[in-house]
């Protein structure tokens, strides 16, 4: 029997279970998904906000800002990267410059840290590319980029250090109620049981409160957001992340510079019925260049690698949705935690945990909780003689898998091993980079494939892309190596 059962292993169900661990309480994550961080928490525009533009007064305001402090101790403890990109958002000579004035006025009252408006000729000294037309900026200096999903997998390798136990490929299929709890059964006929449940299902959100409630507060509504990634190489084309004015249809298109130096463009905000579809179109991706062509010159689209989307699980409630179950004892929604929900899932974890659950009034402090979690740091990064000593060790450093990030066959291996390792060719990607950088994956796909194989015992056909039953191959060739 577990007393805190969440499902969904995106960043908000990982830093719930990671904020539960420091209790002797036992807490299970499950996840339909064969790895933590693969939905919302995977595609998005990975930029922790300052908090400035949600409405004064609501919770994604309080924990915008609240969240955005947090990052600074996550990145010590759980060693993530953290880019102090700051950002600009900026009027152009179309637009309403006193817009700037109501969205300053409105981050000084959400406490957003030391805002102030430029004119254009300081904003532009301070990011020369930005596009001629701007006539101000509004300085946002304490935005800033992180990389999603290695927060979800370091916040769940931190958690299950201190106890907490994840269930990948467990989709939750039923949640009936018992008079200690829950049991909750997956598609595949597991069931685990649970005196209490949390519902941190992102897009599927309504759907697992429709298991217990007759009455769901709120509807999820998704809404698609595409992006192009630029290489790399684009490093320094500019050093802040660009907001246009907001709209009725949310953040705009952004510019973003990222943590290892790619810069995205998007995201675009078109409703879509489906929860999980994400197909790139032709004119979302016209219009992220029309739009971002507003905020600087010359965007360098020449550069692209990649484009994608990603999910928003908005929903019909407008804030974020973090209340106990109004009709079932037992059960709390972490819901509608669509943009800025990055950013604000570290305080969204403390708030469920310290005022919604009230954890601490039934159950002690674990005195053994360890805070930290360390990253080795990338082989290319050491010097001569860490290398020299790393391939005596084992001459898989010395084998270079993925040429453009760089990553040796023995970061594969580590990737696949864990804690929290994936053996999947994306969950190598989300650990390691192998496939990050310009060929996206062209020429290292298949010896990422043959690493998978080599470690986990199985044939190079039978490893799955990204989730159950999506293997590259279809079947063993007459190919020798
Ligand atoms: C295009 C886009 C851009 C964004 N940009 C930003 C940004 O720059 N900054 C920011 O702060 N926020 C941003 N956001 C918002 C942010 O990404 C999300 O708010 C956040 O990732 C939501 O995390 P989550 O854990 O709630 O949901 P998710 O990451 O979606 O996790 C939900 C999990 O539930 C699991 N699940 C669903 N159904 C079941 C089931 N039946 N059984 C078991 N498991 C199930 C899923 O597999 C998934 O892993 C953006 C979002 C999008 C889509």
């Amino acid at each position: 029997m577990y007393d805190y059962l969440i499902i969904g292993a995106g960043i908000c169900g990982t830093l719930i279970a990671r904020d539960l661990s420091r209790y002797e309480a036992k807490t299970v994550v499950v996840d339909k998904e064969s790895d933590v961080g693969n939905h919302a928490t995977l595609a998005n525009s990975a930029i922790v906000h300052s908090g400035h533009d949600p409405l004064e007064g609501t919770l994604k305001a309080k924990f915008a800002v609240e969240g955005n402090r947090l990052y600074h101790t996550l990145a010590k403890e759980l060693d993530i990267p953290l880019r102090k990109t700051g950002g600009f958002l900026l009027a152009n000579r179309q637009d309403d410059a006193k817009g700037l004035e109501t969205l300053y006025r409105r981050a000084v009252a959400n406490g957003v840290d030391s805002p102030s408006l430029l004119d254009a000729s300081t904003a532009k000294e301070r990011e020369p590319m930005l596009h001629d037309d701007i006539v101000a900026a509004l300085d946002l200096p304490s935005t800033m980029v992180t990389y999603p999903w290695e927060v979800a997998i370091a916040a769940m390798q931190n958690a299950m250090k201190n106890g907490a136990a994840l269930r990948l490929n467990y989709e939750v299929a039923s949640i009936k109620r018992t008079e200690e709890g829950f049991v909750v059964t997956s598609a595949d006929g597991d069931s685990l049981r649970t005196k209490v449940v949390i519902n941190a299902a992102g897009t599927f959100a309504d759907t697992i409160a429709s298991m217990v409630e007759r009455e769901v507060p709120y509807r999820i509504t998704p809404s698609r957001g595409e992006y192009y990634v630029l290489d790399k190489l684009v490093d320094g084309f500019v050093e802040r992340v660009l907001y246009p004015l907001p709209n009725n249809n949310g953040k705009g298109v952004l510019v973003v510079p990222q943590v290892h130096g790619n810069i995205l463009l998007g995201p675009t905000n078109t409703h879509q019925t489906d929860k999980e579809n994400v197909a790139n179109h032709a004119e979302d991706l016209d219009k992220i260049k029309r739009d971002a062509a507003r905020m600087a010159k010359d965007i360098p689209f020449d550069m692209t690698i990649r484009t994608f989307a990603g999910i928003r699980a908005s929903s019909t409630y407008e804030d974020f949705y973090i209340e106990p179950s109004k009709e079932v004892p037992g059960f709390y929604h972490v819901a509608g935690i669509d943009s800025p929900g990055l950013t604000a899932a570290p305080a969204i974890a403390e708030h469920v945990v310290g005022k919604l659950l009230k954890v601490r009034e039934s159950y002690p402090k674990k005195s053994s909780f360890d805070p930290y979690r360390r990253k080795k740091k990338a082989f290319h990064t050491l010097s001569d003689d860490e290398q020299r000593r790393l391939i005596e060790a084992d001459p898989a450093h010395a084998y270079i898998v993925c040429k453009c990030e760089r990553v040796t066959a023995a970061e594969v291996k580590a990737a696949v091993q864990g804690p929290l390792g994936s053996a999947t060719v994306k969950g190598v990607k989300k650990r390691a980079r192998a496939g990050s950088g310009l060929c996206q994956g062209g020429y290292c796909e298949s010896e990422v494939l043959k690493v998978i194989a080599e470690v986990t015992g199985k044939k190079p056909h039978e490893i799955d892309y990204y989730r159950k039953n999506t293997p590259i191959l279809k079947e063993e060739t007459k190919v020798k190596r």
